[in-house]
């Protein structure tokens, strides 16, 4: 087939980690982040700015930089991290791509901005099933380049029906715009010619979200050892960690390697990461720090100077993981161990960020937190308070994952609590960057502690207040514990590593 001079490029993506055991994410959680079809999507990637996850707008910048095209946007819908999405948005969502696919066939290249984490209230591979649809519009000849979140939960299906599988690298996510130009220059190889194999191996392992850190540990040198080892024939390497919270039969950590054409280099070198994070695996398990000893630590640092301050990651409610960002575990603990000079962020409750707009500026009442969420986790606190600070909660990203892209947080406000300054915001989102502070007037560099609702992806956001030796992961409870042993898993393949004994593995043949 000759090189299309001007190809024509579908650009779609269906983006959202999803936590079965969550509240459903319905289209106002997509709405509330990017729901986009058509032009609307590169209008909205070009802003210097954009809404969405950098991916896309890497893969258009590239694409625009490597020579003509014709981008043709179909839909995407990106949404925070969430419970299953309800099977009936999906099928909408499903229904729009393809209708609108097949309204501007032909194509010649396809591409897909995805995450591999979703599940719907009924569909556990909807990713699978959104490649098979597409593969199915375009045919067999039609190059598809997807790119995928580390925490992806892999199927076969989705490596089948697609030509190049690109992966995140980094954890805190900070690639991401890297990874949407690489697909680009992959298509162009593509539409030039170039026929992939592809090769998946799943590890019974399932790596509590602490494990899978890149700057160092078992999984930084899995994905050390896929860049190290690539040849030639090798277009990509990507480790998925994945995502436990899914519970899925796909979910375990996945080695994927797309070859240029050669099926034998790509599954020896999917073996060799394979078999060498299989022999790592006794450092899959998580070690957080307890309620009492996170306490301990936050008082001798409140109390003394010279010691450097410390950031607290409440890990098992994490906004980023499904978790609600509103247990009140640790903060009821820091404010009634008398924790002073403490930043607290951000704790999601609408009602109270409300309330504290009515009263207005330095109103002292009674914060009622949780008075309308309730999960197992969320549970009802007050406390005396003042109103330190009020925002309208529109910001932009400034360090972290979500660098250069348009926040809107909903109205804000800063709760004075004993020695703790709360904020409280009014949609869901991980405490990553430093802003959701800055803007209320708080100085990070003066606190003494800071507490954050977050996995793991403050680490590059507040990367620049707190080294890792600074940072304590707590063991609490909520709905993203790394403390995987106190969820009722009906789908996770057993025996799999954290959960059971006796777990074995074998490399496969060549
Ligand atoms: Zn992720």
């Amino acid at each position: 087939m000759p090189v299309p001079a001007n190809p024509r490029i579908a650009v779609l993506g269906f983006s959202i980690e999803c936590n079965k055991f969550a509240p459903p994410a319905t289209k106002a959680h997509f709405e509330a982040r990017t729901y986009l079809e058509g032009d609307a999507i590169l209008e909205e990637a070009r802003r210097p700015t954009p809404t969405m996850l950098p991916e896309t707008p890497g893969f258009i910048r590239a694409m625009d930089k490597a020579g003509p095209w014709t981008p043709i946007g179909i839909v995407l819908a990106m949404s925070e991290p969430n419970g299953p999405v309800e099977h009936g948005f999906f099928e909408d969502v499903l229904a729009a791509m393809t209708a609108q696919l097949k309204a501007v066939m032909p194509v010649d290249g396809v591409y897909f901005c995805a995450h591999g984490a979703a599940i719907t209230t009924e569909e556990d591979d909807p990713e699978g099933v959104l490649f098979e649809r597409i593969r199915d519009i375009v045919g067999p000849d039609v190059p598809v380049v997807a790119t995928f979140d580390l925490h992806a939960n892999v199927s076969d299906r989705m490596v089948d029906k697609i030509d190049a599988f690109i992966g995140y690298r980094t954890n805190p996510h900070l690639d991401m715009r890297e990874r949407g130009e690489e697909a680009a220059d992959v298509l162009r190889e593509l539409l030039a010619g170039t026929r992939t194999e592809r090769v998946r191996i799943r590890l019974p392992i399932v790596p509590p979200t602490v494990t899978l850190l890149t700057a160092a540990g078992p999984y930084a040198e899995m994905i050390e050892l896929g860049q190290r080892r690539k040849g030639p024939e090798i277009i990509n390497v990507s480790v998925m960690g994945g995502f436990a919270y899914a519970d899925t039969a796909k979910n375990g950590l996945s080695v994927i390697v797309t070859a240029r054409g050669d099926r034998r280099e790509a599954a020896l070198l999917a073996r060799e990461i394979a078999k060498y994070g299989w022999d790592q695996r006794a450092r899959f398990y998580p070690k957080l720090t307890s309620l009492e000893d996170a306490v301990q630590t936050a008082l001798a640092v409140a109390g003394d100077p010279s010691l450097k301050a410390h950031a607290f990651a409440d890990v098992a409610d994490n906004p980023g993981g499904g978790g609600r960002g509103n247990t009140m575990y640790l903060l009821h603990a820091f404010v009634e161990a008398g924790v002073k000079g403490a930043l607290f962020g951000v704790i999601y409750d609408p009602p109270l960020a409300a309330e504290a707009h009515r009263h207005g500026l330095h109103y002292h009442f009674d914060a009622h937190f949780n008075r309308d969420e309730t999960t197992n986790f969320s549970e009802p606190w007050n406390a005396p308070a003042r109103v330190a600070a009020l925002h309208d909660g529109n910001c932009g990203g400034r360090r972290g994952i979500y660098a250069g892209t348009r926040l809107a947080l909903g109205p804000c406000a800063a709760l004075a609590i004993g020695g703790v300054t709360v904020v409280v915001v009014s949609h869901r989102v991980q405490c990553a960057d430093p802003i959701f502070f800055e803007m209320m007037g708080l100085d990070i560099a003066k606190a003494r502690c800071v507490a954050v609702k977050s996995r793991g992806h403050f680490r590059g956001g507040f990367d620049e207040f707190f080294g890792p030796e600074q940072i304590v992961e707590v063991d609490l409870p909520g709905l993203t514990s790394p403390m995987l042993k106190r969820f009722e898993w009906t789908r996770l393949p057993r025996p799999v590593i954290p959960l059971d004994d006796n777990v074995s593995w074998s490399p496969p043949a060549v």
